[in-house]
């Protein structure tokens, strides 16, 4: 089974591609994680890590090698969900040329307000990378780290985000829907109740 994840950052994929994880008993691939991984790898390449910091994108070619070299691990035989990737229409296409055909793509879709409430107020687990929604929480639930806000989740950010979103992003929207794969859910609720719509649409895949 291969999903892709669709949505603003901060609409929830996160969340959601772990509940599926979990129920599904495949793997999420995180573009975001892969190339902070990078980062910290590379801090002598200035080129990525600055666009990483100011919102911009990294190049699709950049990121579409390093995911591709990703899926070809064993782990993700099974099959996988892709979260953050495609981010461009571009990155699409090279999905489709190197043979990736995904079940289903889920668009979780939440108004720009929200999403950047819930940035403000996430912090991540500094152990775990388990996500928490409150600007006032300190220690992970579930495994005792202490929780960090992430250095580029500050209002100017998000904002150029939701800006190169809307610009590159979303075209994949209609792209999807165009090939009959797209299934839209209301993200503006909780987590659950989005991860339920989300299983009653793989009952009618
Ligand atoms: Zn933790």
């Amino acid at each position: 089974m291969k999903l892709i994840l669709l949505g603003a950052p901060g609409a929830g994929k996160g969340s959601q591609g772990r509940i599926l994880e979990e129920h599904y008993n495949i793997l999420t691939l995180c573009s975001g994680d892969i190339l902070r991984n990078r980062v910290k790898k590379e801090a002598d390449d200035p080129d990525l890590k600055e666009n990483m910091n100011d919102g911009q994108l990294v190049s699709d070619e950049y990121v579409m090698n390093l995911v591709m070299a990703e899926l070809k691990k064993p782990e993700y035989e099974k099959g996988y969900i892709l979260d953050g990737v495609p981010r461009t229409v571009e990155q699409a296409d090279m999905l489709e040329r190197n043979g990736i055909k995904v079940d289903a793509v889920f668009y979780i879709d939440v108004p720009d307000e929200v999403v950047k409430r819930r940035i403000l107020n996430r912090r991540v687990c500094g152990s775990c990378g388990a996500i928490y929604c409150g600007k006032d929480l300190l220690k992970c639930d579930q495994c005792g780290g202490n929780l960090e806000k992430r250095a580029d989740d500050t209002a100017e950010v998000i904002q150029e985000r939701l800006d190169v979103y809307h610009e590159k992003t979303e075209p994949l929207i209609d792209y999807y829907s165009e090939k009959g794969l797209l299934k839209r859910v209301d993200g503006n609720q909780e987590k659950e109740k989005v991860a339920e719509l989300m299983f009653d649409f793989f009952g009618r895949l």
